[in-house]
């Protein structure tokens, strides 16, 4: 991978004609860093969130050494890129095939189910394996979430106690419970809460689990979704934890996906076009920026003008933006608003930053673009939950919860200044 100091550096070597993610893996490592040392437990990186070779390689050079995979495909990147890791199957629909491979193939043993089906098809495709750890996702209520993620899968609440038994009598290794309060969890106390839901039905079942698996959902920080303290998730996971009907050896995991990796990479686009207040990127929503159309998330945003030596940063008066992808569909539309200099044009660099997970991995080939080249950058990310950003975006705690209410619905007519650009 080429390596620039900065993206403007990339700008003034080469003015890039296609998009480009410009990544840092030190921030990743910082990241990982973070959960080892805050989180009492088994961290496993949950690959969807960004499945790029330098991810994986950066988390195992860190000490990130189990993995969440949901496919054959992952699980064989991880086999690459991180050899000899541990890997849990947390997809709870799999194809026979898919369990037997993972088994057989990679020495798999840990396998997430929600119905007695499932359970039924890793016993078979398993040939009966004894050494099996069986984890039972539950559908628990968590309020608080960006994304909701218990909606398609999670046995009920009452037909909990039934599985929990059946794992629990199908396997002499470990047998766990898993949830997943929801991507960007906003909310420390959802995951106590989770926790309180999945004690009760452990409790009804009579049974003793040996993980408790607390899934993702950690969040990250984009403009108007400024979070708590990182702390704060951990404090509450721990709490839930004390709280709950477990042995001593009862080991508690985490599959963090999002708040490894957020931070860490941008996607620098170049202007095709000016329509008053609507940009015409290289990059869009079958780019890396489903979110920024699908669930109109407001990205942080940076303006690079000009060439080689020439080039520089260009800031204030703010204008909010809007954007459209390289593509023809029309749903191809990131509406912001981003806020960005008044007298942007055909010919600027817009870099968009946090785009580490679930941004560089949405990448499709549709309509003949997507094809974005790779480079590490030496700077900060735009914004950090681990205090790295330069210019923060991060507010004092006790206007966060002011902030969250507020900048969606109104925003300063005419911000400017570093400010204003950062929000
Ligand atoms: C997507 C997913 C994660 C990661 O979620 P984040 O919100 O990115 O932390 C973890 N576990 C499972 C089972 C998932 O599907």
């Amino acid at each position: 991978m080429q390596t620039y100091h900065t993206p403007l550096d990339l700008v003034r070597e080469r003015s890039p004609e296609r998009p480009v993610a410009l990544v840092r893996p030190g921030v990743v490592a910082v990241a990982a860093r973070w959960f080892q040392d805050s989180f009492q437990g088994d961290v496993f990186y949950a690959v969807k969130a960004n499945p790029s070779p330098w991810v994986i390689e950066t988390l195992a050079q860190s000490g990130v050494n189990s993995f969440d995979v949901a496919s054959v495909p992952e699980i064989e990147l991880v086999a690459q890129h991180a050899p000899g890791s541990r890997m849990a199957f947390m997809h709870p629909v799999k194809s026979r095939r898919a369990i037997a491979q993972a088994y057989f193939d990679h020495g798999v043993k840990t396998f997430a189910l929600d119905t007695h089906e499932e359970l039924q098809k890793i016993l078979e495709a398993t040939g009966g394996a004894d050494d099996l750890s069986l984890i039972v996702r539950l559908g628990v209520q968590a309020e608080g979430a960006s994304y909701s993620l218990s909606g398609k899968f999670g046995v009920d609440m009452w037909e909990a106690p039934s599985l929990l038994l059946a794992a629990r009598r199908a396997t002499q290794d470990r047998m766990g419970v898993s949830f997943h309060v929801g991507s960007q969890c906003m909310r420390p106390t959802a995951y106590q809460a989770a926790m309180a839901q999945a004690n009760r039905a452990i409790v009804r079942a009579g049974v003793m689990v040996d993980v408790v698996d607390v899934g993702g959902g950690f969040p990250s920080v984009y403009p108007g979704m400024i979070p708590p303290d990182m702390s704060d998730y951990a404090d509450s996971i721990h709490r839930g934890f004390a709280e709950m009907n477990v042995h001593e050896d009862t080991e508690l995991w985490c599959e963090p996906g999002r708040a490894l990796v957020a931070e860490s990479t941008s996607i620098l686009t170049k202007v095709e076009l000016r329509k008053n207040d609507a940009l015409y990127l290289n990059d869009g929503s079958y780019g890396s920026l489903f979110d920024a159309a699908h669930v109109k998330w407001p990205f942080p945003v940076k303006l690079f003008r000009g060439e080689g030596d020439a080039a520089q940063e260009v800031e204030g008066p703010l204008k909010p933006f809007r954007f459209y992808g390289p593509t023809c569909d029309s749903l191809d539309h990131m509406p912001g608003p981003f806020w960005l200099p008044e007298d942007i044009q055909e010919g600027d660099y817009v870099e968009i930053g946090m785009l580490g997970a679930y941004g560089v991995a949405m990448n499709t080939r549709f309509n003949g673009f997507g094809d974005a080249e790779t480079v590490e950058v030496g700077d900060a990310p735009m914004a950090s939950m681990f205090g790295l950003a330069g210019r923060n975006i991060r507010l004092p705690r006790e206007r966060q919860e002011e902030e969250r209410k507020v900048v969606r619905l109104s925003r300063p007519k005419g911000a400017a200044g570093k400010k204003g650009r950062k929000r």
